[in-house]
C-alpha cells in the first residue's frame, strides 16, 4: 500500500477520462486505473459517435436526462477541448404510413425529455429534398435538430489530457482485481499495477462494471454485451447522406443506421446481438450480412466496394433499462458510473460532471483556482492551407514527412501524439490519436514507419511495439544480423 488518494477511477473510457477531468476542476489527488495498454480501448471507440438528440429515452430515465443535458449545443466543451463535432440533424425514417403513430409519440417523447432544437416531422418531399439518396419506400422522416455527431476517440483523448494537465495521474495496464472497504472509511484498490488507498472509487469500467458494483454491495447489478456490427465506408462516399439516418424501430427491431462521422468515412451499422462474453468483439459473417440487409432500406444501393473495413463495440446493456449511477446504500462512496449503454457518450458530460459534483461535495473538495479547462488538438497537416503548411514545416521538418498517405499524417503529428500526456503507445493509439492508418489502405503502408516512430520516441526496439498491447507484437525478429545490429 502507498498513496492516499481522494478518488480513484477504474476505467479509462469516456465516462472515466470525462470524470478525471470533472474532478480536477477541485483540489483534488485523482488516479485513474486503465487495464489495457491505451485509454479509449472499450465501448469508447467502438459506437456510431452520433450526439443523441435526446427523443429516444423513456421520459424521467436518467438517460434521457443525462442525453438532453450531455447533448447541449453551444456548449463551450467541444471548444475548450478543440474537438470535431458537426451539427448534421439526425432523421428517424418511417419506411411506411403505418409509422405515423410511432413517430408522433418520439416527437412527444422528446419534447418531454426538453430535447432542445428543432423537433418536428417532415413529409416525403422534404425528406426526399434533403437526402437525395433515401430509400424508395421512404415516407416521412422525425427531424431532430439537436442531432450531432462527434470523433469519440478524440472526445477521451481530449479528456485525458486536460485532466493529466490539470493534475491527474493515469496508470495503464493497471487492472484493478478487488476493491474493498478498509476500517476507516476508505477504500483499498488492487490492481496490477500496484494497490492504493482512496477515499472514493469512481467504477467506470464499462461492460465490467457490475463486477465491481457486486464486489462492494449487496444491491447487485448485471451488465451484458450487447454486439453491435459495422462496416465503414470510404470518405469517397461523404456526401451521400448529410443527417444521420435512423430508421423507425419496428416489431422486427430497431433498424439500422446510416452514419456520417466527422472525419468524412460513413458507417453502415450497428446490429444488436446479446452475447456472453464480455470480450468478443468479433465481426461476423451473419452480423454483417444483417447490418448491410436492414441498412439497404435506407440507401438502396450501398456502394459495398467503398468499404475499407468492418468493425465489432460491446455495449454494456444492464437489466434496469437505465444508466445505474451514484452510490449504492451499501457502499458509501463508491460511485457508479454503470450500465452506459447509449446514449453513454452523448451523455459523458453530464454523468462526469453530476459525478464530480457528487464527489466533491461528500469529500469536501475546494476548487482548484490552476484549473485550465483548454486543450489543443495535434495540428492537423491535412487540414492546413498551402501557407500554414510551408509555416509548419520550416518550423518542424518532420511536419514534411507523410506517414499515411491516405490520411495525410506527418511524422510530425505522430511524434507529438506519443509525447502528450497520456500519450500513445501502440500502433493503435496512435491511429486512434492521428487518424495514421485509418484511411483507405487500413494501415498497409504506414505501419512499418509508425513501428519504428513508436520505438524511437519510447526507447524500445521495434520487436517489443505492440498493435494493441499484450502480446500484440507485430514483428518476430530480423531476417539479417546487420538489421539486429542497427536496430
Ligand atoms: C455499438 C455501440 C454503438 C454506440 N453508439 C453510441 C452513439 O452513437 N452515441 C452515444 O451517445 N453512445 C453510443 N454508444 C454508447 C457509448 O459508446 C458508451 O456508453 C460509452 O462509450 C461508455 O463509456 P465508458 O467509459 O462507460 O465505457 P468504456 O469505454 O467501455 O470504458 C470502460 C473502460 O474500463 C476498462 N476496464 C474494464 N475493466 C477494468 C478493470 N478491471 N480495471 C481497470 N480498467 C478496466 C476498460 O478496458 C475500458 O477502457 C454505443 C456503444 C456501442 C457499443
Amino acid at each position: 500500500m502507498n498513496e492516499i488518494y481522494d478518488v480513484i477511477i477504474i476505467g479509462g473510457g469516456v465516462v472515466g477520462c470525462g470524470t478525471a477531468r470533472e474532478l480536477t476542476r477541485r483540489r483534488a489527488r485523482v488516479l485513474l486505473l486503465e487495464k489495457t495498454n491505451d485509454i479509449c480501448n472499450g465501448q469508447s471507440k467502438a459506437n456510431t459517435a452520433i450526439i443523441h438528440g435526446g427523443y429516444d429515452a423513456k421520459p424521467g430515465t436518467l438517460k434521457a436526462k443525462c442525453n438532453v443535458l450531455g447533448s447541449a449545443r453551444g456548449d463551450q466543451r467541444h471548444e475548450e477541448l478543440d474537438v470535431p463535432v458537426a451539427w448534421n440533424t439526425s432523421l428517424v425514417v418511417s419506411f411506411s404510413l403505418d409509422g405515423h403513430a410511432a413517430l408522433e409519440k418520439l416527437l412527444d417523447q422528446g419534447r418531454k425529455n426538453g430535447c432542445r432544437g428543432e423537433l418536428r416531422i417532415i413529409d416525403e418531399k422534404e425528406l426526399r429534398e434533403r437526402e437525395p439518396n433515401v430509400g424508395s419506400e421512404a415516407k416521412e422522416a422525425l427531424l431532430v435538430g439537436a442531432g450531432g455527431i462527434v470523433c469519440p476517440y478524440e472526445l477521451t483523448v481530449a479528456y485525458a489530457e486536460n485532466a493529466a494537465r490539470n493534475g491527474a495521474e493515469f496508470m495503464r495496464n493497471a487492472e484493478v482485481t478487488e476493491v474493498k472497504r478498509l476500517d476507516i472509511g476508505h477504500w483499498q484498490v488492487v490492481s496490477t499495477a500496484g494497490t492504493f488507498e482512496t477515499r472514493a472509487v469512481v467504477n467506470a469500467a464499462g461492460t465490467y462494471a457490475d463486477v465491481f458494483n457486486n464486489m462492494v454491495s449487496e444491491r447487485k447489478v448485471h451488465i451484458h454485451p450487447r454486439r453491435g456490427e459495422y462496416y465503414i465506408l470510404d470518405k469517397k462516399y461523404k456526401d451521400a447522406f448529410h443527417a444521420t439516418m435512423f430508421q423507425l424501430p419496428t416489431r422486427m427491431g430497431k433498424g439500422t443506421l446510416i452514419a456520417p462521422t466527422v472525419d468524412g468515412t460513413v458507417l453502415v451499422g450497428p446490429t444488436a446481438e446479446d452475447i456472453e462474453d464480455k470480450e468478443d468483439k468479433r465481426t461476423t459473417a451473419a452480423g454483417l450480412e444483417k447490418a448491410l440487409r436492414q441498412a439497404s432500406l435506407t440507401w438502396e444501393h450501398i456502394p459495398t466496394r467503398g468499404f475499407i473495413t468492418t468493425f465489432a463495440g460491446l455495449r454494456a446493456t444492464g437489466d434496469t433499462g437505465d444508466f445505474i449511477l451514484g452510490e449504492p446504500e451499501d457502499a458509501p462512496l463508491f460511485f457508479n458510473c454503470c450500465a452506459i449503454e447509449s446514449p453513454g457518450l452523448t451523455s459523458s458530460p453530464a454523468i462526469a460532471k453530476w459525478t464530480a459534483e457528487k464527489i466533491g461535495e461528500k469529500l469536501g473538495l475546494e476548487p482548484n483556482p490552476d484549473f485550465d479547462p483548454i486543450r489543443k488538438s495535434i495540428s492537423k497537416f491535412r487540414e492546413m492551407s498551402d501557407e500554414e503548411r510551408a509555416a509548419a514545416i520550416a518550423a518542424d521538418p518532420d511536419f514534411g514527412k507523410i506517414v499515411c498517405r491516405c490520411e495525410t499524417v506527418t511524422e510530425a503529428e505522430i511524434r507529438e501524439s506519443i509525447r502528450r500526456p497520456v500519450g500513445a503507445r501502440d500502433v493503435d493509439g496512435v491511429k486512434r490519436r492521428t487518424r495514421a492508418g485509418m484511411g483507405r489502405c487500413q494501415a498497409g503502408f504506414c505501419t512499418p514507419r509508425v513501428v519504428e516512430i513508436l520505438a524511437e520516441e519510447l526507447g524500445i526496439s521495434p520487436l517489443e511495439v505492440t498493435k494493441f498491447g499484450g502480446d500484440s507484437k507485430l514483428l518476430q525478429g530480423y531476417l539479417f544480423e546487420e538489421d539486429r545490429e542497427n536496430a
